[in-house]
């Protein structure tokens, strides 16, 4: 049985543990969260008292972990992936980092006779359920054919993109088109509700036009009833909205929607929306149209 050593068992993390107990991967999983460790345990999981004894053992580790410093830290730290796991470890990063510190990450691995893949995952908390993510990696072809029972168990569509820190720039793209989709849908509702269109009958036929969106599909309810538990938390869209207008800035190309939406996530941010889905993005066009367009009875 293949041992997938787990770190991070968050809002993705988690349910992609299950996927992989489920498909026969034995996972020893640490997070910082007593809470999600007694959930992997009741999934058929082994909760590790600390990152070194998910580590330990593994054949391969992944981490799904929030940010940049989040993954250094899990690869260099005392006690971490660098020290602990044996050379020949396939490590898998599915976090969402800068592409720079991917690339770096795989070439300091390769120092300690590690394998390194970038496979940052789009699909949402929805994907992550239903093990049916898109997986962008980045890597070499012999890595990326070696996990691919991993893959397979969390994912739907993978596709190998290109070298270590490739799989990160897809994603950072991704982060852009889903932002702009976010922002129009937003704006679109409080549109519609202006006008006291009935919401199921619009989103119902905008769906199946060409407006439609797999961000419409999973967030549209959420605007409507103004349910914003995450999903995907607005501090973590922050982050992606900084890796995109660098890394853009860095290539000399020029994307005034996506540094308005980093404006914007930064705004939400701002006033209190971080730890809220990113969906909350209404909120601030709320905020934008003034009271008046914010409806009675429903929290604003
Ligand atoms: P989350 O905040 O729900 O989970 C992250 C988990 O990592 C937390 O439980 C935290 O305690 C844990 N953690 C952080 N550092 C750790 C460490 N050193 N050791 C052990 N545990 C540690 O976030 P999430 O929504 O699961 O997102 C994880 C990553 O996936 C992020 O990079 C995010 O951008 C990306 N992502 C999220 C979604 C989504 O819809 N939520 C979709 C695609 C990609």
């Amino acid at each position: 049985m293949t041992t997938i050593g787990l770190i991070g068992l968050g809002i993705m993390g988690s349910p992609m543990a299950r996927n992989w107990l489920q498909a026969g991967f034995a996972v020893q999983g640490f997070d910082f969260n007593p809470k999600r460790l007694e959930e992997l345990a009741a999934a058929g999981g082994t909760p590790a008292g600390n990152a070194t004894e998910a580590i330990r053992g593994a054949d391969i580790v992944a981490m799904m972990v929030p940010d940049s410093p989040d993954v250094l830290n899990v690869l260099t730290a005392p006690g971490g992936v660098f020290e602990t796991a044996p050379a020949g470890t396939l490590v898998i990063d599915f976090s969402t980092i800068r592409p720079d510190v991917a690339a770096d990450a795989a070439r300091q691995a390769r120092e300690h006779g590690l394998r390194f893949l970038d496979a940052p995952v789009s699909g949402g908390e929805a994907g992550a359920i239903a093990g049916s993510l898109s997986i962008m990696v980045g890597g070499s072809d012999e890595d990326f054919a070696a996990a691919a029972q991993v893959f397979a168990a969390v994912g739907k569509t993978i596709v190998h993109v290109g070298p270590n820190g490739a799989g990160q720039t897809v994603k950072a793209a991704n982060q852009l088109i889903v932002a702009a989709n976010m922002q129009a849908l937003a704006e679109a509702v409080l549109f519609l509700e202006a006008f006291g269109v009935d919401m199921e009958a619009a989103i119902a036929v905008l769906k199946g036009g060409l407006a439609g969106s797999a961000v419409m599909e999973q967030k549209a309810t959420k605007m409507v009833t103004r349910e914003f538990a995450p999903g995907f938390k607005v501090n973590l869209h922050h982050k992606d909205m900084g890796i995109v207008t660098a890394a853009a800035r860095e290539a000399g190309v020029v994307i005034p929607v996506g540094a308005l939406m980093a404006q914007l996530m930064a705004s939400a941010r701002a006033n209190g929306d971080g730890d809220q889905d990113h969906s909350a993005l209404l909120r601030g066009v709320e905020r934008l149209s003034g009271p008046a367009s914010v409806k009675p009875g429903k929290a604003a």
